[in-house]
């Protein structure tokens, strides 16, 4: 089996690392192609305004001067040797759970691998606020990656789906198990803003993430890991609300 690494935490991440540690149970035919620095919220960016650089770090180990996208497209256009059976994105630093996933460069390099038709899997390590001091944020990632792909490196997965798994944030040997769940919602979003004046005195804004409110709904990702389960879920490229289809055709009839 040969398989593809990527992240949006950029090459030297320890969260890939981990991930390479993971892959490694399964296949030593490993190939890394990840953004040569932290490309966290660029979603499902392309890079199309400047070119981007390729640089070899060591054997099939490259990094790319751009998004997580452009280094699947490279990944598989410019660096391997033939279609890897797998591309696993992350360990990502941070959840990647319920309306986040629009904005995740980790999830969007696995649906940049799924468009090519390859079986995809976008993995997050949720980190606590309240991290104790010398603990090790991939603990639960490390202890469940390998039981949670084992099953999804085989599994049926129709094209254009592809799989979401968060770790919680908590040491490997309190989590539960792992569950099958869908994408859940946020019942309020709101981003931070901070202003301050730069060296020069001159103002800038920084945007940053602040604690979601979100009521735990039955069977989603978010219910899934704060109850201290591994969360798996399928994902389709195909965002058409079906439902509403059919009246909103009417109206143009
Ligand atoms: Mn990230």
């Amino acid at each position: 089996m040969k398989i593809l690494l990527t992240n949006d935490d950029g090459v030297h991440a320890p969260g890939l690392e981990v991930l390479e540690a993971i892959a490694r149970e399964f296949t030593d035919d490993i190939w890394i192609c990840a953004p040569d620095e932290e490309q966290s919220g660029m979603g499902h960016a392309l890079t199309l305004t400047r070119p981007v650089r390729l640089r070899k770090h060591g054997e099939r180990r490259f990094s790319v001067t751009g998004t997580p996208t452009d280094s699947v497209t490279m990944g598989l256009r410019n660096v391997m040797d033939g279609a890897p059976d797998a591309i696993l994105s992350g360990v990502n630093r941070g959840a990647n759970l319920a309306d986040d996933i629009t904005y995740s460069g980790t999830v969007s390099a696995a649906i940049e691998g799924a468009l090519a038709g390859i079986r995809s899997i976008a993995l997050s390590q949720v980190t606590s606020r309240d991290g104790e001091a010398g603990a090790d944020t991939f603990d639960a990632a490390r202890k469940w990656g390998a039981k949670v792909l084992a099953p999804l490196l085989d599994a049926p997965l129709p094209r254009r789906t592809l799989v979401n798994v968060n770790f919680p944030a908590i040491a490997g040997e309190a989590v539960k198990g792992i569950r099958a769940v869908r994408q859940g919602f946020h019942d309020y979003s709101r981003g931070t803003v901070v202003e301050g004046r730069d060296p020069r005195g001159f103002r800038y804004y920084w945007f940053g993430l602040q604690a979601i409110e979100h009521s735990l709904d039955h069977g989603t990702d978010l219910e899934a890991i704060d109850e201290g389960y591994v969360s798996v879920t399928p994902l389709q490229l195909d965002l058409t609300h079906h439902a509403s289809l059919g009246e909103l055709g009417e109206r143009f009839a």
